[in-house]
């Protein structure tokens, strides 16, 4: 599916990113992978290369604009193209808005929004130039209906979305589709937090009556990166076991 083709999947450390990575290289893709620190990396890595597949770890803090420009740059010139990107990275700093403080807003706006921002603008220089490029944001349905005690991240992830669609537009003419999913409740690290309780009234109101894991979203958006999905743009696809339909 992916057979010489270059991508890229921030906060790949772990979870869905990490899914994402394994499956993309597993479809043929080369794959760079980016998280706040290097050695995070390791076992993402080491999990691509037993699948035959050249990987390449880079330390990277998505909301830091300056460093996101330069090593999508140096990225570029080393693998000679970026076909595909993937924003993942993304953080959560939950709590009601009567005691949500500035910090947690900016932090979540920071790395969920403007990660995304940064991601993206530093590749579609290199995409315009190849007059192609797919663009996958991880979004969730929390943006989609709205959360209480999830303010920032519900904003950021609607914010998101809204991105998606106006990117989607300015760059359809170079043949560049920018797309996003949407997923509902995944096991990972993000949900392992979350009390029984919490857990139990999510199940009840899943359709599907389970949980997803990483590989449920990993395995859509290798489809909406490959050209089997080279008509869609600006879509986004919940993966949420019918809790939005
Ligand atoms: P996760 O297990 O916390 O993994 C996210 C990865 O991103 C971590 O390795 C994290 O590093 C990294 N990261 C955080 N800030 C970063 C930054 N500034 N620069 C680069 N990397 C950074 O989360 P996940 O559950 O796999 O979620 C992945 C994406 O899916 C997120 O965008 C999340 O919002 C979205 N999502 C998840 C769910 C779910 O149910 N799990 C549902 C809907 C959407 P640290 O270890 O430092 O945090």
């Amino acid at each position: 599916m992916f057979e010489g083709k270059n991508a890229i999947v921030t906060g790949a450390a772990r979870g869905i990113g990490q899914a994402i990575a394994l499956d993309l290289a597993a479809k043929g893709a080369q794959i760079v992978i980016c998280d706040l620190r290097e050695e995070w990396l390791e076992e993402t890595a080491a999990a691509i290369k037993q699948a035959g597949r050249k990987v390449t770890c880079k330390e990277l803090d998505v909301t830091d604009h300056g460093a996101t420009q330069s090593m999508f740059q140096e990225i570029a010139s080393e693998s000679g193209s970026i076909d595909i990107l993937v924003n993942n990275a993304g953080i959560t700093r939950d709590g009601l808005l009567m005691r949500m403080s500035e910090a947690d807003w900016d932090a979540v706006l920071a790395v969920n929004l403007k990660g995304v921002f940064n991601c993206t603008k530093a590749v579609t220089r290199t995409m315009m130039k190849q007059r192609a490029g797919a663009i996958v944001n991880i979004a969730s349905i929390i943006g989609i209906t709205g959360n209480a005690g999830q303010a920032n991240y519900s904003a950021s992830k609607a914010g998101v979305i809204a991105f998606t669609k106006s990117v989607a537009k300015e760059f359809a003419s170079r043949n560049i589709r920018i797309n996003a999913v949407a997923p509902g409740f995944i096991t990972s690290k993000m949900t392992d937090s979350l009390s029984e309780d919490v857990r139990e009234s999510m199940l009840d109101a899943i359709p599907l009556k389970r949980f997803g894991n990483p590989e449920h979203v990993a395995s859509v958006v290798s489809f909406l990166a490959s050209d089997q999905a080279a008509y869609i743009t600006g879509e986004v696809i919940n993966i949420s076991g019918g809790m939005v339909m």
